[in-house]
């Protein structure tokens, strides 16, 4: 009877911990990776002080710094001779924003661009210094190898821009899981 019991004990006590897990994982993996990150999350931006006047740089300066804020190893620095730049220009595309990594032969990323569409964002923002922001700290958040994702987090496509423009407990956590 003791050892039946005990028998019993012990596959309630698997099958409460694999409820558990199941309970548990949506939650621990909420994130997505995108392999097409810069492999630092310490790195030099042209941030384009000798492009654009104050009102696009004053954003980007302001997305960095929210990161750079996180307990992460996030550290940007604006450097204008760097070969990670951003742009920002009227482009026909429907995005508001772009990130498109370089790579080497081996297919390593090397560098990277960030593109600002100054025509939808114009056009679509309420805030329109939040909206700026919003973008930039999503599109950097795939240079820190994030992608989309449906949660409360900068990645998530759906967000409102207008009032969700710092990185998200979700996004900190998964820069801290890959770097
Ligand atoms: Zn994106």
């Amino acid at each position: 009877m003791f050892a039946k019991k005990k028998k019993y004990s012990f596959v309630s006590l698997i099958l409460t911990a694999m409820f558990s897990i199941f309970l548990l994982v949506p939650y621990a993996s909420a994130y997505v990776y995108y392999d097409g990150g810069y492999p630092s999350a310490t790195y030099k931006l042209d941030f384009g002080y000798s492009r654009y006047n104050s009102t696009w740089t004053n954003r980007i300066s302001a997305a960095v710094s929210s990161w750079n804020s996180t307990s992460t190893p996030v550290w940007i620095t604006n450097d204008g001779t760097s070969s990670n730049k951003v742009y920002a220009a009227n482009y026909a595309d429907s995005w508001y924003g772009l990130y498109t990594p370089s790579t080497n032969w081996l297919g390593s990323v090397t560098s990277f661009n960030i593109k600002l569409n100054s025509r939808t964002l114009n056009a679509d923002a309420s805030n329109w210094d939040h909206f700026v922001e919003s973008t930039t700290v999503h599109e950097i958040g795939h240079s820190l190898s994030l992608d989309h994702n449906n949660n409360t987090s900068i990645m998530n496509s759906g967000r409102d821009r207008n009032t969700m423009y710092k990185p998200q407990t979700d996004d900190i956590n998964g820069v801290n899981a890959y770097y």
